[in-house]
């Protein structure tokens, strides 16, 4: 089984993925809502990149992520990064990176993907789902991407589930699963 490196991170068991979701949700359970001064220092350990990224300055892992440490918890820097700046906990899902660069926290460069993705290349998931324009809500999908959305949803995933891992709201989904745009 491979994961993208910079969807997980390598090497990496999926118990050891578990534990350190748990953690996360632990850590997002403490510290929300998040304190300007929480942020402020979390900010203030990054700079901008040449390429756009936001490089965390401090620890990195071996695996190339940046680490924060809070009160002794330690936690991936740019899955913080998400929690921080859309306040919400990304529970068991992975935060990825559609630039491909582990290092980085830029808001706009993560997005979510699932355990059941784990036979696709997140990082190729980024590239075609750019989270800046669910940002805008007008994110755009490809053909396939509407096939997959359909067929996963037909599996059973949530229409909730999926407008996360597409980036995209889920009013745009439940007109994708119900046939209401993109005939064919
Ligand atoms: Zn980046």
């Amino acid at each position: 089984m491979t994961r993208s490196r910079a969807c997980a991170g390598l090497p990496n068991t999926k118990r050891d993925d578990i534990m350190r979701a748990m953690k996360a949700s632990d850590l997002f359970k403490t510290y929300y809502p998040f304190s300007d001064k929480f942020k402020n220092r979390f900010w203030s350990n990054t700079k901008r990149s040449g390429s756009g990224c936001l490089e965390w300055q401090k620890f990195v892992y071996p695996s190339g992520y940046g680490a924060a440490s809070i009160n002794k918890h330690s936690i991936r820097a740019h899955r913080l990064a998400y929690m921080i700046s859309r306040n919400s906990d990304p529970g068991d899902l992975f935060v990825c990176h559609s630039c491909d660069n582990p290092k980085c926290v830029e808001p706009s460069h993560l997005f979510l993907g699932t355990h059941t993705d784990n036979r696709r290349d997140c990082a190729a998931k980024g590239r075609t789902h750019r989270p800046i324009g669910a940002l805008h809500g007008m994110a755009k999908l490809t053909a396939d991407n509407v096939s997959e959305i359909r067929s996963r949803y037909a599996s059973g995933e949530t229409q909730l589930r999926l407008s996360i891992v597409f980036n995209v709201s889920n009013q745009q989904i439940s007109r994708i699963v119900n046939f209401k745009t993109w005939r064919d």
